[in-house]
């Protein structure tokens, strides 16, 4: 038969979700087959359980996603070689750290024809300079790969509230319609834009924004500060993408990937909830520690990224141009205290 077959790669908080949505669409449109794989990264629970059976068991992720029923026809998999051997739709969704070694891991193990979405908000910087999460899979297994953003806390959409994404696509517009086809439920809205580079840089950097946001939350310094923060951010956001890639699109930031995963992020997500404990705790208690203490296995995924956009900037020589990314990088490794995430709005060049 020509239907496609869906593996998701990785189970985390979004993971989860991601599979539960894929597979109540794979059971209802006769495109694709109802069965959906989701690779595990096996852990032994508390209980002395292996986390793939009881997914298998209870069709829970007890530990990422609990409470929440993926759907009879999601088959959770520990063995990436054999989740994915037999899938032509590959959905990719795992913390940014680990793509790179996952990738070398799929090489030469995946379909011909396999086609490539990547959910991963972030990016490596190589020695020839910074690769998208998204080329790093179209590099290194040979594949196209489009990408879906969005404001999309995963446990708001795992309840099923209403919510928006983005699909940024390359070339093809009938590859974007089929991954908005796996995706689009009446509470999930999805939009395909042309703009892959732009709709990844926007999810990719909002988590920088949202360190800044929640660093603003653990001083109490109110709205009118966190939308100042939010604000600039966004035109940090848009100034570093088209620095990098001048084909990104001014509208794609008005996509939901764009301002609107930006505010979500900023109120409710999880680098806001630790960056505000961070600044609560004056610095003194590392985000390693509070994220192993606050998130039970969850990762954060800004204090990473703004180390990375660093890297680039002071490479580049373009630290003064961004004062907001390469501050909250200088907070959240020590070096300036959380209160100088507002005073660095002095440094701003008066174009700005
Ligand atoms: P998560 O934060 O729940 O991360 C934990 C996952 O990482 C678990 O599945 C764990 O098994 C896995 N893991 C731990 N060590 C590993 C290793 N060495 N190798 C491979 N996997 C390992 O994950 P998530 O929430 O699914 O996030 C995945 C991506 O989706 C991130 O880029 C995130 O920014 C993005 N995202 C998350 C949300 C959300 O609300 N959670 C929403 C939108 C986008
Ligand atoms: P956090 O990782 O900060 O929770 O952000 C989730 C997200 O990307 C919402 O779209």
């Amino acid at each position: 038969t020509h239907r496609s077959k869906v593996t998701v790669i990785g189970s985390g908080n979004w993971g989860s979700v991601a599979a539960k949505l894929i597979a109540s669409n794979t059971l209802r449109l006769s495109s694709f087959h109802d069965e959906v794989r989701m690779w595990v990264y096996e852990e032994t629970l508390l209980s002395g359980e292996k986390l793939t059976d009881v997914i298998n068991r209870t069709n829970e992720n007890v530990k990422y996603l609990p409470g929440i029923k993926l759907g009879k026809n999601v088959v959770a998999d520990p063995d990436l070689e054999s989740a994915v051997k037999d899938s032509n739709m590959l959905v990719f969704v795992t913390p940014h750290q680990f793509m790179e070694g996952i990738c070398k891991r799929l090489v030469g193990k995946i379909r011909e024809d396999a086609e490539a979405i990547s959910l991963v908000k972030g990016m490596e910087v190589k020695m020839e300079g910074p690769c998208m999460i998204s080329s790093l899979i179209s590099q290194q297994l040979g594949i196209n790969c489009s990408v879906l953003m969005g404001a999309n806390i995963a446990n708001e959409i795992a309840v099923e509230k209403f919510s928006e994404a983005t699909v940024g696509y390359r070339l093809n517009r009938e590859v974007a319609e089929r991954w908005v086809q796996l995706f689009y439920t009446h509470y999930f809205i999805v939009t395909a834009v042309q703009d892959v580079e732009g709709v990844e840089l926007c999810g990719t950097l909002k988590n920088v924004v949202a360190i800044a946001a929640g660093f603003v939350d653990g001083l109490e310094m109110g709205n009118n500060t966190k939308a100042a923060i939010m604000r600039l951010g966004l035109r940090e956001m848009k100034a570093f993408s088209k620095l990098l890639f001048p084909s990104v699109k001014d509208s794609t930031f008005f996509e939901s990937c764009g301002v609107a995963d930006l505010i979500t992020t900023c109120l409710g997500g999880r680098n806001r909830k630790v960056a505000e404990a961070y600044a609560r705790n004056g610095g003194k208690r590392s985000f390693d520690e509070l994220e192993a203490e606050m998130l039970q296995g969850q990762k954060l995924q800004g204090v990473s990224t703004a180390s990375e956009v660093y890297e680039v900037l002071s490479h580049r020589g373009w630290l003064e141009l961004f004062p907001l990314f390469s501050t909250v990088h200088e907070i959240s490794t020590g070096l300036l205290p959380p209160s100088a995430i507002v005073e660095y709005s002095e440094k701003l060049p008066r174009s700005f």
